[in-house]
């Protein structure tokens, strides 16, 4: 599908299937979810652009790359997004963290906003939009609308698992925001949950139900 990567990289796939794994303690889910993000981050950003500095080595002066262009925000839907935001925090320590508050509505699985809270200068950076599931893709299109109404103007997707229904509604609603994931399953129930997927990611993280 154009603008969705897959991540295949065998530790991103390990990881994945530890997750998908119902055995996995609420404490290793939490911890192997930060651990994947900060893979995912990896990716995500592969393409940032770099300019040269000079500096000097202990040994001889020389040019070498720093992250130049445009700063990061870190755009988690809450709740679930959190510990992804965290492990992508590990890698990009000085990123700006945005929280998007929205909920499935349990009957017609629709997005309902809580809370919204973004940098002032949301416009003139990369936003990474973080949720570990794109399911129905209803959440994470209501979210992208939010953050665009807000001024963001270079957006990215990045989640664990989506469906092929959640990516294919994701892309055609905005089409200018690329998606990474862990993984693509085909299949969504009734209840909007992506088989054979890993259940629900926030209860798994948090321990509720
Ligand atoms: N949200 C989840 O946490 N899991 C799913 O399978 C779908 C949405």
């Amino acid at each position: 599908m154009d603008g969705i990567t897959i991540v295949r990289h065998p530790l991103v796939q390990h990881k994945l299937t530890l997750l998908r794994d119902r055995r996995s303690s609420i404490q290793l889910f939490r911890s192997v979810v930060r651990e994947t993000a900060t893979l995912l981050c990896y990716e995500v950003t592969r393409d940032l652009a770099t300019e040269l500095v000079p500096i000097e080595t202990p040994v001889a002066a020389t040019d070498a790359p720093v992250i130049a262009g445009k700063k990061l925000v870190f755009a988690p839907i809450l709740r679930a997004g959190l510990a992804m935001a965290e492990g992508m925090l590990d890698l990009v320590p000085s990123a700006r963290v945005a929280h998007i508050g929205l909920y499935r509505e349990p009957l017609t699985l629709e997005a309902v906003e809580y809370y919204f809270k973004t940098p002032d200068d949301v416009a003139d950076r990369l936003v990474i939009v973080v949720d570990p599931m794109l399911a129905t893709g209803h959440t994470a299109i209501a979210a992208i609308d939010r953050l665009k109404e807000a001024g963001a103007a270079e957006i990215r997707f990045v989640c664990l698992l989506c469906s092929r229904t959640g990516a294919e509604a994701l892309r055609e609603a905005h089409s200018d925001v690329p998606i990474w994931a862990a993984a693509m399953d085909e299949v969504l129930n009734d209840h909007g949950y992506i088989v054979p997927g890993l259940g629900d990611a926030g209860d798994r993280t948090y321990g509720t139900r």
